[in-house]
């Protein structure tokens, strides 16, 4: 068994993890690399491996770096099967599309200028057809859900809290008789973030595959970042200037909505008086539908926004929000004089609707622009945080004049206390612990202090490089012996299964009562709205289809008995 690392080791995109097991080959993520110039360019270059050999991808969560390079697998080959979460398959959707549209545009542009100077075409990396074509490949599962995908390979998806549909993967190898478990983190996320759950401890694997994104780096509370952010949207707009968030599309955008929905409920009259004068854009097309399939997939939010959601109020909306889908209305933005909140994309300002908003508003000192996520080595939003004075917007110098605010509180990956606090869930040291995903100094300060705290040797992996991977000691051949005989413990469902299954079961029959009580309100009287009854209607026809598929699967295997 072997483990290539041909992406995501240089820094945190690109995301590519080759393991290959006896004759099987499953890739971890296919990622597109951002960031500098020299970044995109190997965008272009040879995967590492043929991706016609390639059986199965396993896709951690829809970020572009972690999923951007599917069309060009797939247009170079990959013709078996692509695994993620039902949520991640959604997002993943949009992304794609939007990410070929982005490499058309970008090889249009490229090209005039080529004519000019009498250049050779490029083509686009890929289209938005080539997105569209890697679509059929995927199978999408549900969080816990066990899936054999061969022989040799099974897998299991926990929630990773990172971004809407993000997951930790299980994979459980068998190679010479051996039984390996892998785990990949792919990207961690804080506990008690806004709409997510906590990403789910693992207590057991042979082998870890880690992210070390804030390796290094401790966030500020959340919470105080938030108090933070609003304290700049009164400031600012108090003395007539815009507040400009770039901020991912996907993610990041809701958990803002969210935590301004929030904020306008639970603050005090005054606050809410002075906070509802003041409108919020959300400038981006794809923030629009990314916010359409978060109300679509409530089934994985946390517990709090649940309880929103059954009290009638939608956490992601407010009276002054405003969602601008055309390029029209995203102009008209920059041509109206009141002071606003402007949420725009990418986070990173690399592309995308939010340079403009820069353009318009950071030569300004009563502006001001707040950054709210990871900025990678070589990017626009990078250099701006870093204090950079002079920055170029469409060949234009523009002074950066409007203060910076960083808001490392608010970002969607895990700091360096929660990945020591995560990694210390597993109960026995693994037989390796690769370090992927960061700046090389994030990798090695993480490692020093895995050593330091719990004791064990971490491998920093920072260039494309290939391990042996060290097998699990369960034999096969006894675990095989175990599953035909269940009265030997070893095969028997753990006591923690049990119960985590029976706490499935209450909570089930809770959700379906709060369910038949909705329902039957909006028979009875027309208590409640339209939008909620078609909501209703949806978690029904999914339960039904739940509830079919399990009951057609028991059926099968009474007559196979
Ligand atoms: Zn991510």
């Amino acid at each position: 068994m072997k483990i290539k690392f041909c992406g995501g080791v240089q820094s945190v995109t690109g995301s590519c993890h080759l393991i290959t097991i006896g004759n099987r080959k499953l890739l971890l993520d296919c990622g597109q690399f951002q960031g500098s110039k020299i970044a995109e360019k190997l965008n272009y270059e040879h995967f590492g491996f043929s991706p016609s050999e390639i059986d199965f991808l396993v896709l951690s969560h829809a970020h572009i770096d972690h999923c951007g390079r599917i069309p060009l697998l797939v247009k170079y080959g990959f013709r078996g099967k692509i695994l993620c979460t039902d949520a991640t398959f959604d997002l993943v959707q949009i992304m794609l599309r939007d990410s070929g549209y982005i490499h058309e545009k970008e090889a249009e542009w490229q090209n005039r200028k080529n004519i000019r100077a009498g250049k050779p075409m490029v083509a686009p990396l890929y289209t938005v057809k080539d997105a569209e074509d890697s679509f059929k490949y995927f199978e999408p599962m549900v969080y816990g859900e066990t899936k054999q995908l061969c022989d040799e390979i099974k897998i299991r998806f926990k929630d990773a809290g990172h971004i809407l549909g993000s997951a930790i993967t299980e994979i459980f190898a068998r190679e010479d008789n051996r039984n390996t478990k892998i785990v990949f983190s792919g990207d961690l996320g804080m506990k008690d973030r806004p709409i997510l759950r906590d990403p789910e401890t693992i207590a057991e694997a042979d082998i870890i595959i880690m992210e070390t994104t804030y390796g290094n780096r401790v966030h500020p509370e959340n919470l105080k970042s938030v108090d933070a952010l609003i304290d700049i949207i009164l400031k600012t707009t108090a003395r007539g200037g815009n507040v400009v968030i770039p901020a991912f599309a996907v993610g990041r955008t809701q958990e803002l909505l969210y935590d301004l929905n929030r904020f306008y409920e639970e603050s005090s009259p005054d606050y809410r008086e002075a906070l509802s004068k003041i409108k919020v854009y959300v400038d981006s097309p794809m923030a629009v539908t990314a916010t359409e399939i978060f109300r679509r997939n409530s089934q994985v939010f946390d517990e709090e926004t649940k309880e929103y959601i059954m009290k009638g109020d939608h956490p992601l909306d407010f009276p002054n929000l405003v969602f601008s889908k055309t390029s029209e209305e995203s102009l008209a933005i920059n041509f109206n004089n009141e002071p606003k909140v402007i949420l725009s994309a990418s986070g990173m300002c690399e592309a995308g609707r939010i340079k403009h908003h820069l353009k318009h508003n950071i030569w300004n000192a009563k502006n001001a622009i707040v950054f709210v996520g990871y900025q990678a080595e070589g990017t626009l939003g990078k250099r701006i945080v870093d204090g950079e004075k002079h920055i170029t917007l469409f060949g234009e110098q523009i002074y950066v004049n409007a203060p910076v605010y960083n808001l490392e509180g608010m970002s969607g990956h895990a700091d360096r206390d929660s990945l020591l606090d995560w990694l210390s869930g597993f109960k026995k040291k693994p037989n390796q612990l690769f370090l992927v995903h960061g700046e090389a100094q994030s990798k090695l300060d993480f490692a020093d202090l895995v050593k330091a705290k719990l004791g064990y040797d971490a491998i920093p992996v920072n260039e494309v490089s290939e391990y042996d991977i060290i097998p699990g000691s369960g034999s096969a051949e006894a675990s095989e012996a175990a599953e035909k005989h269940v009265d030997n413990s070893d095969a028997q469902a753990s006591r923690e299964d049990i119960i985590e299954m029976r706490e499935k079961m209450y909570k089930l029959h809770e959700d379906f009562e709060t369910l038949l009580y909705n329902a039957s309100l909006a028979v009875d009287g027309k208590r409640i709205s339209k939008e909620h009854a078609e909501e209703i209607n949806n978690i029904l026809l999914n339960l039904e289809k739940g509830v079919v598929n399990l009951g057609s699967d028991v059926l099968l295997e009474k007559r196979n008995d």
